[in-house]
């Protein structure tokens, strides 16, 4: 029998299942007659010795993990929620029902906001989980431990168990919720480990069961044959070793160049993807600096950002993509309207032209980086629909001193009108994520239409090679950097269909590496000529696999 999910990364892992243990039982609603000024006491204790565990937990673990902690922390000190607990305290409830009480309600609200704000619900469940804990003087809930590595099953991770995960003995997860952006998919990308969220059935797996936890196809196999078992632990090793490999520069096995770029929110995690070998970036996504400022960042306040992150690329290539700001990721001074579809609204570009000033700022921040720094910058715009909107940005970008300027193709019209816009743009590079979205009409945080979200679609595919065409037609570089370039056999298909550069989380640089360096251009060609004739996106991943080669 088999489950599925929404594979994060590559991975694979092969082991017994354990259960995450049964959250704590609901508080009781039996009222409360003692002195509820000691009972807020007791509860403003909890709060801070709670929001102390998490400040301490995310010290120890650093990097993701600890901004994961550092924000749960913030919510156990929230200040409206803490309001909440005081009047439902002076309401006669006890403090552990207060806490449930307000607790739940705000996770309502959230999940009722829907994307990644439904998805911090889950984080906030944690969170009044521990403080129930605390008052009542029992361990919080939390990862299980055993002598023997497991694959652990949960409904969800909270970022706390997520963040704490003993490397050397959790080989896999597997979900019940989350989507492909909740924590537990962020942190398990970050710490490589082999995970499937959205599982449906994942709960009815019990202690002890063998399964194979297969991320790049976002299967569960349970009770796997030993044959099978034997297959899957090769390919552990197969990625084991690609891993180690020496780090060489993106190539097909016929020498072709397909530099391997890397996909950064913070000039922070640049390092981090030099060490794994990316040639440059091929997208930096910039609004991801400024998601809680209030106000529109200043010149300089950018500046400083960009040059540091320039800094780490000398001689490089660096995409920087101009702020993309609407639908998840809304920047408080860009999207004041309430809009009832946001990701079909005022988003990327159509925001930064409707307040131009921020642009022009934002432009002029990243023309004073590149000039005091050696790397090669280009620049990009977000959300571009056609050749006239490709006109404005790029004549912005020149006017402010940018030499490289280019267009993401992230919505449908422009990969149709590729042709046209790549007489203007410098280059294209692809958003898979929200081509897909797009494309299929399926909001990408969305798990009950996830099935949809298929780069594979032959429908994307088809898009990819109008603007692999269009590039190869006026000699101007087509760069990838949605999720897509990180699925190794993808990579390869989309090379085939004209994609001269990959972008993707550093932490799968290597898998693609090792996978284009077993093709030549002529195989990757073939491979995507047979992905397009496709007719579902299994079709295509079976046409477009490696197997199908003729020679
Ligand atoms: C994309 O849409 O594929 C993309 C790379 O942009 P983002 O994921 O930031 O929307
Ligand atoms: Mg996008």
């Amino acid at each position: 029998m088999d489950l599925h999910g929404i594979g994060v990364g590559r991975g694979v892992a092969v082991g017994q299942v354990i259960r995450m243990p049964d959250p704590l039982p609901e508080p009781e609603d039996s009222g409360y007659s003692g002195d509820a000024s000691a009972e807020k006491a007791r509860v403003r204790e909890a709060l801070a010795a709670v929001a102390a565990d998490y400040q301490a937990r995310g010290e120890k673990a650093g990097g993701a993990a600890r901004d994961v902690l550092e924000a749960a922390a913030l919510m156990a000190q929230d200040p409206t929620l803490i309001d909440d607990v005081d009047s439902r305290i002076d309401s006669s409830k006890s403090g552990e029902r207060a806490v449930f009480e307000a607790f739940t309600s705000f996770q309502e609200i959230l999940i009722g906001m829907g994307g990644l704000m439904a998805e911090r619900a889950t984080d906030l469940g944690d969170v009044s989980q521990r403080i129930i804990a605390h008052l009542r003087g029992v361990p919080a809930p939390g990862v299980p431990t055993s002598d023997e590595p497991f694959v652990l099953v949960a409904p969800d991770l909270a970022p706390a168990d997520t963040a704490l995960l003993d490397l050397n003995k959790v080989l896999g997860l597997v979900t019940r919720d989350g989507g492909p952006t909740s924590h537990t998919a962020i942190l398990a990308r970050a710490k490589s480990i082999p995970a499937i969220v959205g599982v449906t059935g994942a709960l009815d797996l019990t202690d002890g069961t063998v399964v194979i936890v297969d991320a790049a196809t976002g299967t569960v196999h349970v009770s796997p044959s030993e044959a099978e078992i034997a297959e899957a632990r090769q390919r552990i090793a197969d990625r084991a070793s690609a891993a180690v490999a020496p780090i060489t520069d993106g190539a097909l096995a016929d020498g072709t160049k397909i530099p391997l770029l890397a996909n950064l929110g913070s000039p922070k995690d640049a390092a981090a993807a030099v060490e794994l070998g990316a040639e440059g970036v091929g997208l930096f996504r910039t609004e991801f600096l400024f998601l809680d400022s209030k106000s529109a960042p200043t010149v300089e306040e950018q500046r400083v950002q960009y040059a540091e992150l320039l800094a780490h690329f000398p001689g490089k290539k660096v995409v920087v993509r101009a702020l993309d700001a609407g639908a998840d990721k809304p920047l408080s001074f860009l999207n004041s309207a309430h809009e009832e579809n946001p990701a079909l609204g005022l988003r990327g570009l159509r925001a930064l032209r409707a307040s131009e000033q921020i642009l022009r700022d934002q432009l002029t921040a990243l023309a004073q980086a590149d000039a005091e720094t050696e790397a090669e910058l280009w620049v990009m715009a977000p959300m571009v629909s056609d050749s006239e909107e490709t006109e404005y940005f790029v004549s912005l970008g020149r006017e402010l001193g940018l030499a490289i300027v280019g267009v993401m193709a992230e919505v449908p019209s422009l990969a149709v009108l590729a042709d046209q816009v790549l007489q203007t743009a410098d280059f294209v590079s692809i958003g898979t994520n929200d081509l897909t979205q797009y494309t299929l009409a399926a909001d990408r945080m969305l798990g009950s239409v996830a099935h949809f979200q298929d780069p594979w679609h032959p429908a994307v595919l088809r898009l990819v090679k109008l603007i692999g065409d269009a590039g190869a037609a006026t000699g101007k570089p087509v760069g990838i950097c949605g999720e897509a370039a990180a699925d190794p056999q993808l990579a390869v298909v989309l090379v085939g269909l004209g994609a001269t550069t990959l972008s993707m989380t550093p932490a799968a640089l290597a898998d693609v590496r090792a996978e284009l360096a077993k093709y030549t251009l002529d195989q990757a060609r073939e491979l995507a000529a047979k992905a397009i004739t496709a007719r579902t996106a299994a079709d295509a991943r079976a046409l477009g696999s490696g197997s199908q080669l003729q020679s």
